[in-house]
């Protein structure tokens, strides 16, 4: 085991400084799509054709449902600093450090979240009971 480190000074962490102890940025390595809120068999279907694309994820908090899209903004350059800094979108301005996902996962947060197709498949044979039974009717249709 690890010696424990005597003497190292503790650093506060605050809003000022969090930033530079975020490693990677996590706030830049992915961005939402606010989703109308999917009812019936055919709004699953067009999310489980999304989610079936690399890092798209799908989850439903408190503000409805979105898709996630894991993947990093070309402008977050290497030191975790955004190289367009001075022209950033408004939504990267108004993205509060006061409790983020430096904090906790944003996953913690989530009524439902969908990590790929099979979670959400299954959650589609969960709500509806003719979800099976209906793709084998379009099977037959696309047959004949
Ligand atoms: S706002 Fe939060 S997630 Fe984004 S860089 Fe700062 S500490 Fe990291
Ligand atoms: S534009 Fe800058 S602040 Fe906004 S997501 Fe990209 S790197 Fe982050």
């Amino acid at each position: 085991m690890a010696k424990e480190k005597k003497n190292t000074p503790k650093i506060e962490i605050t809003r000022e400084n969090k930033c530079s102890f975020c490693q990677g940025a996590k706030c830049c390595t992915y961005f939402t799509q606010h989703l109308d809120t999917p009812r019936a068999m055919d709004d699953f279907d067009q999310l489980l054709w999304q989610i079936s694309h690399r890092d798209v994820r799908l989850y439903k908090d408190d503000d409805g449902w979105f898709l996630l899209v894991e993947t990093p903004c070309l402008h977050l350059a290497d030191d975790g600093r955004c190289g367009i800094y001075e022209s950033r979108p408004q939504v990267c301005r108004q993205h509060s450090n006061d409790y983020c996902e430096f904090d906790a996962s944003a996953e913690e947060g989530f009524d439902l979240y969908f990590d790929g197709y099979d979670a959400l498949l299954e959650y589609c044979r969960k709500r509806f009971k003719g979800w099976d039974k209906r793709m084998k009717r379009l099977n037959k249709e696309t047959k004949a």
